[in-house]
């Protein structure tokens, strides 16, 4: 972890959640991050229909506020989509834009993960841009051409500079979800190749933060964030427990 670049832990809840569990782990979470000062920054996504009750109840605590997914359309006739202007009235900080599920699973192309990060950008929101691997790309020997081909359509859209305070969340499909964490040095490695293709356009992107994503939890986060290039987590199913959540932010170095 950098000394400079602030660590970000970021909850993505997925498709999980109802009201009376959210309001539990939501106040689980401000007494224990209100106890512990964390040196984090920290972020919670839950679904859309709950932002509202997250938003108000964390509102007055440190805890910051994401979606996990925006239509690339400002507004009009696209049902069933929410706009980055609706995600940011409602208190939204950040928003995930690209995450393997929705390119998977929605058949999300580059260009439309591009379109997505522009559409957050214009209302204000910070984008987290998920980039990783398939396994069978992976044992391709491919990671690296797969999220530069991810980045680099960011890149192409948006010219660099949009991705200085934007945050990059390595996620390696493999280890989404799996138990598979991706060892700590090989994570490094990814998380530093892309810092230096992002400064090799721009010097000024040095300060992107880049966290890991991946079966993270309580027993792994340590040594994952004492790489120098990996600046903190986007965590998944650890996310939904309280404890687990709190470990993982604790096991942040202040
Ligand atoms: C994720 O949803 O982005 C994720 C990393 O999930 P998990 O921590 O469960 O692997």
């Amino acid at each position: 972890m950098s000394p400079v670049r602030p660590a970000f832990i970021a909850g993505n809840w997925k498709m999980n959640g109802a009201l009376a569990a959210n309001a539990a782990l939501l106040e689980k979470l401000r007494t224990g991050l209100s106890l512990a000062r964390e040196a984090a920054e920290i972020a919670v996504f839950p679904p859309f229909p709950y932002l509202d009750q997250a938003s108000r109840l964390l509102a007055g605590t440190a805890i910051l506020l994401g979606a996990q997914d925006l239509s690339d359309h400002a507004d009009g006739a696209h049902t069933g989509e929410v706009s980055a202007r609706m995600l940011a009235e409602f208190g939204c900080r950040y928003v995930l834009v690209g995450h393997s599920e929705r390119r998977a699973l929605r058949g999300e192309t580059d260009e439309e993960v591009a379109r997505k990060f522009g559409a957050a950008r214009a209302a204000g929101l910070i984008p987290v841009l998920c980039l990783g691997e398939t396994l069978a790309e992976r044992q391709a020997g491919a990671t690296l051409d797969v999220v530069f081909r991810q980045l680099d359509a960011v890149i192409a859209a948006h010219g660099i500079s949009s991705l200085r305070d934007a945050v990059l969340a390595y996620e390696p499909v493999w280890a989404i979800g799996t138990g598979q964490t991706a060892a700590p040095e090989a994570a490094e490695a990814v998380h530093l190749a892309l810092r230096q293709r992002l400064a090799s356009q721009d010097a000024a992107a040095e300060t992107p933060r880049i966290v890991y994503g991946g079966s993270v939890k309580a027993d792994n986060a340590a040594r994952l964030f004492a790489q120098p290039n990996i600046d903190g987590a986007l965590v998944g199913g650890a996310a939904l427990y309280a404890d687990d959540f709190l470990a993982i932010c604790q096991a942040v170095d202040p």
